[in-house]
């Protein structure tokens, strides 16, 4: 169980940028906790000190029974740390790098094969490349095998899947469903909302602050407001006429569609001859559900 309690913490000498402004959450064993939340939100801040590379200005975390602080030599035995840059040894090959981390931890990768195996597999008939010249998919695959060797209780990934094909983003999802299932706890950060469903719960991260915390369908099912999609051709010159209607209180660009909320008063009929008057002719206009995207968008509006 991991267990923080109101952190801060502050970088700059005199404390100018607050990185973490009193962040409390709890992770339950066998959870994978997701902290969503876009660039400079605070999410490697917060992961360095679970992983005691730096520590809180003031605020207390317990894992497994251990404090990040005072346990510090402990934490780094029980966690597995996946930093956000890559993190492996360029020049080294593949089998190299990862028999440096068994090395550091005292074990070998015979010892704990059956661990990485599933996903060590994968790289394996690479063994002998040299890990700067891995894929993007390859090199997360290795940086996850290099975090477990160890056998570690939680685990720690700083948004592994930054940069990475859809087709590697989701492999790297079903790895993680199948560590959970080995009771290992899975701590993530990632700036791709979509990502959130393949949470058990998640806290949105905005400016050092958790703006919510719940299961991905708990923050969905709290979203009020009235939501459409609104498609067509010319989309940038529909976005700019919708910004000037009274009853659309935010428009945001979601992929190929448009995200309006409404007032209620607002019916589709006529905003849709809003923009027939307006020259756009061929409009669909219709009520969706939201996405985690859609409530962290209302929840920073
Ligand atoms: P994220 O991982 O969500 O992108 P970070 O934790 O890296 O967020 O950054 C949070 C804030 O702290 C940002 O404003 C960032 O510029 C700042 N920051 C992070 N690391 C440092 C550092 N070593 N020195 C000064 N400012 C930093």
């Amino acid at each position: 169980m991991i267990e923080v309690n109101d952190f801060h913490k502050s970088y700059g000498k005199s404390g100018k940028i607050n990185a973490l402004n009193g962040i409390s959450f709890n992770v339950n064993d066998g959870e994978i906790f997701g902290v969503i939340g876009p660039d400079g939100a605070g999410k490697s801040t917060l992961f360095r000190i679970l992983a005691s590379l730096i520590m809180p200005d003031s605020g207390t975390a317990i894992m497994n029974g251990y404090d990040v602080v005072k346990d510090y030599r402990k934490i780094r035995q029980i966690i597995g740390y996946m930093p956000g840059r890559f993190s492996l040894y360029q020049d080294l090959s593949v089998e190299e790098n990862l028999k440096f981390f068994a090395t550091l931890f005292d074990t070998t990768i015979k010892e704990n094969y059956h661990l990485i195996k599933d996903i060590y597999q994968q790289i394996e008939p690479f063994k002998n490349r040299r890990a700067g010249a891995l894929s993007g998919g390859m090199k997360q695959k290795l940086a996850l095998s290099c975090a477990l060797i160890h056998k570690p209780e939680i685990l720690i990934l700083d948004e592994p899947t930054t940069g990475v094909d859809p087709v590697s983003r989701k492999e790297f999802w079903d790895m993680l469903a199948r560590l959970k299932e080995q009771g290992i706890i899975i701590l993530v950060s990632t700036a791709y909302m979509d990502e959130a469903s393949r949470c058990d719960r998640i806290a949105l991260i905005r400016e050092g602050e958790f703006i919510a915390s719940n299961t991905p369908q708990g923050i969905i099912d709290d979203y009020s407001d009235i939501l459409w999609a609104v498609e067509g051709s010319r989309m940038s010159a529909i976005l700019r006429e919708l910004r000037k209607y009274e009853k659309i209180k935010t428009s945001f660009a979601f992929g190929d569609k448009i995200h309006i909320t409404v007032d209620e008063s607002l019916q589709i009929g006529e905003l849709k001859q809003y923009l027939i008057n307006r020259d756009f002719r061929d409009v669909g206009i219709n009520p969706i559900e939201p996405t985690v995207e859609d409530c962290f968008m209302a929840l920073t509006n």
